[in-house]
């Protein structure tokens, strides 16, 4: 099994209410791959420029992901500036240099052609059709969006959008890539683009997954510790694919827990700031909090209240 992903790789300056750094390791395949490493072998696709310190190169290789397809180019590695108030939920971005990434065009390493799976994480849409199209069709396609290309490059993202099976992508996102503020409405208008399911992240108030007759919906893990939301989004994904690609299915009921690994990974990146909570994340960890979702998410439906309706539906709800 193999889990191929292509997206930003970047050196962020971030600033919440807890802190700052600047120029620090980030990127949406950067934080997908380091959270998806803890389920599945990744294969990363990106470029980075001649300022990029090795030593990043070597973090990543320590989380065992294949590095081949990873490029250095001459000029600056893609940087990201992003802001965030008291509320957390969302960035606000400051500054976007593109740099290497204006430029790149992918060519995949040969032993990259056959993945059994594919995230085409956040980048120029231009840049995910490129890499799908180089790829023997894999089990499960996904891909991720944001505001700046959802405005920037429209129709390139609605062509890639026509070729993949589930989209992940914030409720922001989402209403603007549906011009609908209504989040029902807006997911059934996406699912007409062309993904089959959608996943739709909510920040503190969790995620939801539609395949659009159901949903499926969980909470986010109740932290008292959040210290920088950056790469949430990401590691979420990593956690959601990795898990699909650990255990080669997608049916409903693997899909929901997917959603539930992926909320137990973004619940661990946002206790540090950049990736540094999951440099020092162990595969126990992981369990538990998984443990301590189902304990957070389940009720029993118990007897039915009304009498009359018992009559209907018998004595006990269906569970
Ligand atoms: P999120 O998971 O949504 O918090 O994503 C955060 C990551 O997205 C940061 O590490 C940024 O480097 C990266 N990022 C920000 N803007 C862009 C963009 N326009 N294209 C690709 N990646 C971006």
């Amino acid at each position: 099994m193999s889990l191929l992903v292509v997206g930003s790789i970047a050196l962020d300056s971030i600033k919440t209410p807890f802190g700052a750094v600047s120029d620090t390791l980030g990127g949406s395949a950067t934080h997908f791959s380091v959270s998806a490493s803890f389920f599945t072998s990744v294969q990363l696709v990106g470029v980075v420029g001649d300022d990029f310190p090795p030593s990043h190169v070597a973090f990543l290789k320590t989380r065992g992901i294949d590095c081949e397809g990873l490029e250095r180019a001459a000029g600056d590695t893609f940087r990201w500036w992003g802001e965030y108030g008291q509320q957390l939920n969302h960035a606000k971005t400051l500054d976007t240099k593109l740099n290497v990434f204006e430029t790149f065009r992918p060519a995949l390493p040969k032993n990259y052609c056959k993945p059994t799976s594919l995230f085409l994480a956040n980048i120029d849409p231009a840049i995910q059709w490129d890499v799908l199209h180089q790829v023997a069709r894999p089990g499960i396609v996904a891909s991720d969006t944001m505001n700046f290309w959802i405005q920037g490059k429209r129709d390139a993202l609605l062509r890639t959008l026509k070729d993949i099976d589930l989209l992940i992508i914030n409720d922001g996102e989402a209403s603007l890539l549906a011009d609908e503020c209504n989040l029902i409405k807006a997911t059934r208008e996406i699912l007409t683009m062309g993904p089959k399911w959608l996943v739709i992240k909510r920040g503190e108030y969790g995620a939801v997954l539609f395949d659009g007759t159901t949903f499926f919906s969980t909470p986010a893990y109740p932290l008292e510790t959040i210290r920088d939301p950056t790469g949430a989004g990401d590691s979420f994904a990593g956690g959601f694919m990795g898990y699909l690609s650990r255990v080669g299915k997608k049916d409903g009921a693997t899909l929901r827990r997917a959603v539930v690994y992926g909320s137990v990974m973004a619940s661990f990146n946002v206790e540090g700031f950049g990736l540094d909570r999951l440099r020092t994340l162990t595969r126990q960890e992981i369990v538990a909090r998984y443990q301590a979702f189902h304990a957070l998410t389940a009720f029993e439906a118990g007897p039915v209240l009304f009498d009359e309706v018992h009559e209907v539906h018998g004595k006990t709800h269906a569970v």
